[in-house]
C-alpha cells in the first residue's frame, strides 16, 4: 500500500500515523520527493482500512500495489535510487561504465588492464576472483588470493572494485569490496540474497539465465528487505532458442525495468553476445534504451585469456567504445 502525503504535512500527525502503522507490524518506508513524501507500506496490509487514512488530512491519496514487489517497486520511490561507491554515483542520470576482465589472473594483468581502463573512462574495475564454471575442470577463479591483487589494483589506480561472490561463507572476505556482485547462476540464491540484505555493501544483481522481470524483483526484494536498498541490476542476456550467440540481449528489459523500479539498471553486452566483435555494436543500444551503465569485459591479451577470451575487447576497442559511449549518453539526455 502507499500513501500520498499532502506537501508538508504536520509531523506530529506524520509521526502519530507512522506508529499507529507500525503497531499493526507495518514497516513504513518514506520516500521524499521533490513535490511529495510517499509512504510505502510493508506488511500484511490486507487488514488495514485504506478510507480510514485516506481520511487523515495530511493525506492526499491511499493506493493498493498490486505488484508483489514492493521496495523495489517505483510506485514505492518515484525518485530513482542513486548509490555512492567512493568518488563514483551509479543511477540518477549519470553513465558508469564498469570494465575489467572476465578473471583475476595476476598483479601484473589486473592492474595493467585497469589503469588502461580508468585511462579511458571506466569509473568501476571488474574481475572474478570466485568464477562460477560449467565444468568442474575449468579454471575456478584465484579465490582469496585474486580480491587481494583486485585491491593492489583500486590502491593503484582509485577505480572501485566489483567482483562475484558466490558462497556465503566469503562474505567476511568481500569486506573490502566496493560493489558485490550475484552472478546469473546465483539470481534464486535465497540464502546468499537474505545475507546481502543484510550487509551495506552495493549488491550488482544479474539476471538468471531464464528468469522473468518479475523474478528477477523478487530477488532484488529479498536483498531489500533486509535493509539493503543499494541494488543495481544487469542485463546479461538471456537463454533462448538460437545458438549463434553465447545469450541474447534482451533490451527491452532496461525499459521495462526503468518502468518498474527505481533501482539503477546496467547491461552487460559481453556475456549477452559472447562475441567480442559484437560488443562494440550492441552496447550503445543499452545506453540508447536509458541504461544507466555498462559491464564490459576488457582483456589485454584476450587470445590467452583464462576465462572469456573469446567476448573480452582489447583496451584500444574499450577506449574507442566508452567515446561513442559517452557521446551517445551526452546525445540521449539533450532529448
Ligand atoms: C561474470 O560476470 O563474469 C559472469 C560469470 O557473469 P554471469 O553471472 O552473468 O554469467
Ligand atoms: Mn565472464
Amino acid at each position: 500500500m502507499i500513501v500520498v502525503l499532502k506537501q508538508n504535512p504536520n509531523q506530529t500527525q506524520l509521526d502519530s500515523l507512522i506508529a499507529w502503522l507500525e503497531e499493526k507490524q507495518i514497516s513504513v518506508n518514506k520516500s521524499v520527493g521533490t513535490s511529495h513524501t510517499i509512504l510505502g507500506l510493508v506488511g500484511d496490509t490486507a487488514a488495514i482500512d485504506p478510507d480510514l487514512i485516506s481520511a487523515l488530512e495530511i493525506v492526499e491519496d491511499v493506493k493498493r500495489v498490486q505488484e508483489p514487489y514492493k521496495h523495489a517497486n517505483k510506485k514505492f520511490h518515484p525518485e530513482p535510487t542513486v548509490i555512492r561507491v567512493r568518488d563514483t554515483q551509479i543511477g540518477g542520470g549519470t553513465l558508469t561504465l564498469m570494465a575489467g576482465p572476465c578473471s583475476v589472473e595476476s598483479e601484473e594483468q589486473i592492474v595493467g588492464i585497469a589503469k588502461q581502463v580508468k585511462a579511458s573512462g571506466a569509473t568501476v574495475l571488474r574481475g572474478g576472483a570466485f568464477k562460477p564454471r560449467t565444468s568442474p575442470y575449468s579454471f575456478q577463479g584465484m579465490g582469496l588470493e585474486g580480491l587481494e591483487l583486485l585491491k593492489i589494483a583500486r590502491e593503484e589506480t582509485g577505480l572501485p572494485i566489483v567482483t562475484e561472490i558466490m558462497d556465503i561463507e566469503h562474505l567476511p572476505a568481500f569486506k573490502d569490496v566496493d560493489i558485490i556482485q550475484v552472478g546469473a547462476r546465483n539470481m534464486q540464491n535465497f540464502s546468499l540474497l537474505k545475507e546481502l540484505g543484510h550487509q551495506e555493501k552495493p549488491v550488482l544483481l544479474k539476471r538468471g539465465l531464464s528468469a522473468t522481470y518479475e523474478e528477477w524483483l523478487m530477488s532484488a526484494e529479498y536483498i531489500m528487505s533486509g535493509g539493503n536498498h543499494n541494488v543495481i541490476l544487469c542485463e546479461r542476456g538471456i537463454r533462448t532458442f538460437e545458438t549463434y550467440t553465447r545469450n541474447i540481449l534482451d533490451i527491452g528489459a532496461v525499459t521495462v525495468l526503468r518502468h518498474l523500479t527505481h533501482l539503477p539498471v546496467i547491461v552487460d553486452p559481453s556475456h549477452a553476445c559472447g562475441k567480442a566483435w559484437m560488443v562494440p555494436k550492441i552496447a550503445p543500444a543499452a545506453v540508447a534504451a536509458g541504461a544507466d551503465g555498462l559491464i564490459i569485459e576488457v582483456h589485454n591479451d584476450p587470445e590467452h585469456a583464462v576465462c572469456d577470451g573469446p567476448q573480452s575487447i582489447r583496451p584500444e576497442a574499450f577506449d574507442a567504445l566508452a567515446k561513442k559511449l559517452h557521446g551517445l549518453h551526452r546525445y540521449m539526455q539533450e532529448e
